[in-house]
C-alpha cells in the first residue's frame, strides 16, 4: 500500500468535496469516517446505511490504512506506556501514552516525522536524521490505537494530544493540520482542539501560519537557551530563526488565538542552568505573558550531556521565580522505557544512523 492516502486522514467534508454530493453525501461521509476512525473498522464492506455508490467510490479511492504495534513497553516507575509502531513501509515511530493527574484521562504524545531534520544536539531523534514526514492518517492512527486500547481495557479515554514525539511538527505542517482536523472532528476522535498542543523548536513561518488560522489549538515552544551563541550550538535551527524572533512570533500567535503559549525549557546540567542563563531567559520572556515549564533533560546513551543536579534545578527555578517569571517544574515520566522528553528514537533508527556516520 502507498502510505500517502488512507481514510483515517480524511474528514467527512473532505470526502464530499472530493467526490461531490451526488456521489458521497455528507450523511454517507459521516458514517464512513465514524466507521473507520471511531470504530476502527478495517474495510467498508459491512458498513450500514451508506449508499452503495458512495461506498464503492470511497473504497476505490482510499484504502483503510494499517499500522502495527511492534512493541508495547509499560514503565515500572509510573503509568507511562511507549509504543513502537511500524508503518506500511516498515519505518518505525514511537508514540507515548501519558497519564494525567485526573484518573482515567490520558494524553497521547505523537510523532509527526520518522526521525527529524532539526539536529538538536541533546535529542535522541536527531541522531536518526529525517527519513520522511508522516501522512495525516499515520498521525491519527497513533491516537486511535491508544484510544482503542483504553476503551478495551476500561482504563479511560484520550483527553488530549501533544505533538512532542519524533519530528518537528511545523516541518510537516500541512499533514499535522489535516490530522488535527480528524482528531478533533465529532465523527473522528472528537478530541477538543483546545487539548491539542503543537510543540516546536521554533519555525517562525509555521507559527505565523498557525496564528493566521485563529486556531484553538495550543502552541508549545522549546527554548533550550535564551543566549544566542549557546542556543545556536544546541539548536541549529536558531541560525535561521533566532529565539527572540520565535518569541515575537509566539506573541503574535497568543494575541490572535487568545491561547496562552507554553514555553518549555529542558535543563541540561551545567550547560543551560547558570545564573546568566536564568537572567537572559527572564529578559527574553519579558515581552509577553508567559508560562514556563522546566523539565529535566533525560539521559540518552552516547550524548555528552547530563541531567541537572537537585541544586542546579532549585537554584535555576528560584532565580527565575525571583525575577518574576511564572515558572513550574514539569515531571517527565517514562524514563526507564526511554519515553521521556528528548529520548524518543527507535533502536533501528539509531543503529542505521550510526552505521551511516561511521561509513
Ligand atoms: S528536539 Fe524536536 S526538533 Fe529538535 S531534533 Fe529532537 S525531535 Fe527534532
Amino acid at each position: 500500500m502507498n502510505p500517502s492516502q488512507a481514510l483515517q486522514g480524511e474528514t467527512p467534508e473532505r470526502l464530499v468535496a472530493r467526490f461531490g454530493e451526488g456521489t458521497v453525501s455528507l450523511h454517507d461521509a459521516r458514517r464512513i469516517i465514524a466507521h473507520v476512525v471511531q470504530r476502527g473498522a478495517s474495510s467498508l464492506d459491512d458498513i450500514t446505511q451508506v449508499r452503495k455508490v458512495a461506498r464503492l467510490a470511497v473504497s476505490a479511492a482510499f484504502p483503510v490504512g494499517a499500522v502495527r504495534v511492534l512493541e508495547r513497553r509499560a514503565s515500572a516507575e509510573d503509568p507511562f506506556v511507549k509504543f513502537a509502531v511500524a508503518l506500511v513501509d516498515d519505518a518505525v515511530i514511537e508514540t507515548v501514552r501519558i497519564p494525567l493527574e485526573k484518573p482515567g484521562r490520558f494524553v497521547v504524545c505523537v510523532s509527526s516525522q520518522v526521525g527529524c531534520a532539526m539536529g538538536c544536539a541533546f535529542c535522541a531523534t536527531a541522531q536518526m536524521g529525517l527519513r520522511r514526514s508522516l501522512e495525516a492518517w499515520e498521525i491519527v492512527e497513533q491516537v486511535r490505537l491508544v484510544a482503542q486500547e483504553l476503551r478495551r481495557t476500561g482504563e479511560g479515554r484520550v483527553h488530549g494530544v501533544v505533538f512532542q514525539g519524533m519530528g518537528e511538527p511545523l516541518h510537516n505542517l500541512d499533514n499535522v493540520l489535516q490530522a488535527i482536523e480528524v482528531l478533533s472532528h465529532p465523527c473522528g476522535l472528537a478530541i477538543d482542539a483546545r487539548n491539542i498542543t503543537v510543540c516546536t523548536v521554533g519555525i517562525v513561518p509555521g507559527i505565523d501560519r498557525l496564528a493566521s488560522m485563529r486556531t484553538r489549538i495550543r502552541l508549545g515552544i522549546s527554548i533550550t537557551s535564551a543566549q544566542q551563541s549557546l542556543r545556536r550550538s544546541l539548536v541549529p535551527m536558531d541560525g535561521r530563526h533566532p529565539i527572540r524572533e520565535v518569541v515575537e512570533a509566539a506573541q503574535r500567535f497568543q494575541g490572535r488565538s487568545k491561547r496562552l503559549v507554553m514555553f518549555a525549557y529542558a535543563l541540561l546540567g551545567g550547560i543551560n542552568t547558570t545564573d546568566a542563563e536564568a537572567d537572559a531567559l527572564a529578559e527574553l520572556l519579558r515581552i509577553m505573558p508567559a508560562r514556563l515549564s522546566l523539565i529535566d533533560w533525560n539521559a540518552v546513551p552516547g550524548l555528552p550531556f547530563r541531567p541537572p543536579t537537585d541544586e542546579e534545578r532549585e537554584r535555576f527555578h528560584d532565580r527565575l521565580a525571583k525575577l518574576g517569571v511564572p515558572v513550574v517544574r514539569r515531571y517527565s515520566g517514562g524514563k526507564d522505557i526511554g519515553a521521556a522528553c528528548g529520548q524518543l528514537a527507535t533502536a533501528t533508527g539509531r543503529r542505521e544512523r550510526s552505521q551511516n556516520t561511521e561509513g
